[in-house]
């Protein structure tokens, strides 16, 4: 089933986008949990991260890491460093189901995360 990211994608609504290529886009999050927090979404619609096989998403998976990657340095933060996270179902926390690379960064994390 689509969620409100699949009308991101098709920019039937507005999100503040910083990177966009064939397969990858990335905008900011609406919620910001740091100073600089990213969504970074595949552009086909998979649920979560149980869906994903390595013999089928790794090139996809990878543009992703490279997205990450390429925003860090554009936003300054690679550096000082980043964290980036998937959250996986009820426990983890998801609530949209297409999955996403949160990428955040700006402040000093803790760990362990709650
Ligand atoms: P998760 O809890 O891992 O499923 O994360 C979903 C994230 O999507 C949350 O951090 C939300 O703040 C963010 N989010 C939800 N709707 C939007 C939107 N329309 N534009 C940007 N970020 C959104």
């Amino acid at each position: 089933m689509s969620t409100i990211f699949t009308k991101i994608i098709n920019k039937e609504i507005p999100a503040d986008i910083v990177y966009e290529s064939d397969n990858v886009l990335a905008f900011r999050d609406i919620n910001p949990q740091a100073p600089v927090h990213i969504l970074i979404i595949p552009k086909i619609e998979i649920p979560t991260i149980k869906e994903i096989k390595g013999s089928e998403h790794a090139v996809l998976l990878g543009e992703m890491y490279d997205a990450a990657n390429e925003i860090a340095k554009k936003e300054g933060i690679a550096e000082e460093g980043f964290r980036l996270v998937f959250n996986c179902g009820n426990n983890a926390g998801q609530e949209v189901y297409h999955i996403h690379m949160h990428l955040l960064g700006g402040r000093k994390m803790t760990w362990p995360p709650g």
